[in-house]
């Protein structure tokens, strides 16, 4: 399991850089540079849908990540097989506006 840092703090399963949920789906099918992912798990704060309410318990670092940026060294079947990634957009103010900071092109 990939451990990760989160510093988008617009998204409701943010908490102290972790996040909340038991699993993220990274987007990027044809991504060759971190700019072309993005989390499609975010939910933007007070966006009224509870999202953040209903987040399983603690906030972790040891989240599952579905990651469909198969461009990257890491991936492995859609399964992030990197130790320890960041995802980043500290302004972001949706989904589009993070990224995989951790991403390195395999092409
Ligand atoms: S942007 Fe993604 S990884 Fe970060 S807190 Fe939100 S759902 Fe979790
Ligand atoms: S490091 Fe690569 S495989 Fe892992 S989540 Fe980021 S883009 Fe996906």
């Amino acid at each position: 399991m990939t451990v990760f840092d989160c510093n988008v703090v617009n998204c409701s399963y943010n908490e102290n850089n972790c996040c909340r949920r038991n699993d993220i789906r990274v987007e990027g099918m044809q991504a060759k540079a971190p700019s072309e992912t993005c989390c499609a798990s975010y939910q933007h704060r007070g966006c009224g849908c509870g999202c953040g309410r209903n987040a399983a318990g603690e906030a972790s670092r040891n989240t599952e990540i579905m990651c469909e940026a198969v461009g990257c060294r890491f991936n492995d079947s859609k399964k992030c097989t990197a130790k320890h990634i960041g995802i980043t957009g500290g302004h972001a103010d949706s989904s589009r506006e993070t990224e995989c900071g951790s991403f390195e092109c395999c092409c």
